[in-house]
């Protein structure tokens, strides 16, 4: 019998869980100190008491960043073997999350293979799953089927739950008196929206949000605190909307606290630069430390077919200023599922902006791989160069299919003798450097 229910009902009683231990040994802290950020709600680990092979992460600002990868089956892509696949694949390239996002088929018999296979985090949205599973249209569904759904997905050891409890019947009125550019476009946000619209009810994870922490306390599943308003255009960056829905979700953190839930809260999609740092410092407040989980930021809107870049640069910004966790976008963001080599891009990226604003952070022992890459370079050693590499295929592969013409030469074809490396290694050692 657990002497506690939730990893922050253990910090706070000082019991020192399996997963913490394992915590503070990844990120190199003090486990009292990893602890103590626990027990405030400032650092979760998501580990449903069901999800026995998970290999537990920490997300808190002051940790390493962790970043999520999106899949799941859809109508037009119903290949569970695929989707497994490309599961396995996202965690060797260092996904620490995977979010379950199937919204086609019996979608159970996935969720449980891989609560038992995969070590990363699992999360989902119960309310996607919630037509499916009862294979209704979304208005005969009553607020006891979406909770049951929440249930079920405890149950199959899912270990984070994002749930759009912030918006309300005001948020009705507000998005329709606020003329927004892009209204809503959060998936599970315009579900609960169109529910509340077509039913006249509240928003049932807002009206029963003590059973869904009941149920969440005894699973150990973390919430995330869903933004359905985040802006899905800079035009609605950090308008009333957002921020509206964001104190809500700041209340809400609150009282899953008080039945130590742990919790994250989800935050904006599309925001200016210049807004970003800004955005990170309001949540902090109104939410009082837990982690943030972000969407992007995309800093443009113009860019589908990279948007895996619009959303690394604004993910390394929030990061910086204390996002804890992100979400990859892939190049087919905006357009399409993605494919195996769009996963593959998006998480390079995203796993790219995490390490930067790690380095920016002075997480500890961040930059060390990146020292040893400079160590590397200097004396041209270019399978060390491979080894330090965050992608080291790509990078092998670029260089062999554009050698100098001289096959055995230690430089690269970019320079070839003009190379300032050679160069500088030679003129330091007192040898005679040759050009032409
Ligand atoms: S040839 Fe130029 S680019 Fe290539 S290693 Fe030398 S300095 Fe760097």
């Amino acid at each position: 019998m657990r002497e506690y229910t939730t990893q922050m009902d253990a910090a706070r009683k000082g019991i020192a869980t399996p997963q913490m231990k394992i915590v503070a040994e990844k990120e190199k802290m003090q486990l009292e100190e990893l602890m103590g950020y626990m027990a405030e709600g400032k650092v979760v680990i998501p580990a449903n008491i069901n999800h026995q092979c998970i290999n537990p992460e920490g997300v808190g600002s002051m940790l390493r960043t962790k970043i999520n990868v999106n899949l799941g089956v859809s109508r037009d892509c119903k290949d569970y073997d695929i989707e497994l696949q490309k599961v396995m694949s996202a965690v060797n390239m260092g996904a620490e999350a995977i979010m379950d996002l199937s919204s086609h088929g019996n979608t159970e018999p996935f969720r449980k293979k891989l609560t038992s296979e995969c070590p990363a985090m699992i999360g989902t949205v119960p309310v996607y799953d919630s037509v499916i599973h009862y294979q209704r249209d979304l208005s005969t569904l009553t607020a006891e089927d979406f909770i049951d759904v929440v249930r079920l997905h405890a149950q199959n050891g899912v270990d984070f739950v994002t749930l759009h409890c912030g918006i309300t019947r005001k948020t009705i009125d507000q998005i329709k008196n606020h003329k927004r550019k892009m209204n809503i476009v959060s998936r599970g946000g315009s579900l609960v929206f169109a529910w509340m619209s077509m039913t006249g009810n509240e928003n049932p994870f807002y009206e029963y949000y003590d059973e869904i922490l009941d149920i969440c306390e005894e699973y150990d599943v973390t919430i995330s605190l869903g933004d359905a308003c985040r802006p899905g255009c800079l035009a609605d960056a950090t308008d009333v909307c957002q921020i509206e829905e964001l104190v809500r979700l700041g209340e809400l953190t609150k009282r899953a606290w008080e039945h130590n839930v742990q919790v994250m809260v989800e935050g904006p999609g599309h925001v200016p630069l210049d807004q970003i740092a800004a955005n990170m410092q309001v949540q902090k407040t109104i939410c009082m430390g837990a982690p943030f989980y972000v969407l992007g930021p995309l800093v443009t809107d113009i860019a589908p077919g990279y948007d895996h870049i619009t959303a690394a640069i604004g993910g390394a910004v929030a990061a910086m200023n204390g996002a804890a966790f992100l979400c990859y976008v892939t190049p087919a963001e905006h357009l399409a599922l993605p494919n195996v080599e769009d996963v593959k891009q998006g998480i390079i990226a995203s796993k790219i902006a995490a390490h930067a604003a790690d380095i920016a952070k002075g997480i500890k022992g961040a930059r060390d791989i990146d020292d040893k890459m400079a160590d590397a370079r200097r004396v041209l050693d270019w399978d060390a160069q491979f080894e330090c590499a965050i992608d080291g295929g790509t990078a092998k592969a670029i260089r062999d299919s554009r050698k100098p013409e001289d096959d055995h030469s230690d430089t690269c074809s970019m320079c070839g003798k003009f190379c300032a490396v050679r160069s500088m290694n030679k003129a330091l050692n007192g040898e005679y450097i040759d050009i032409l």
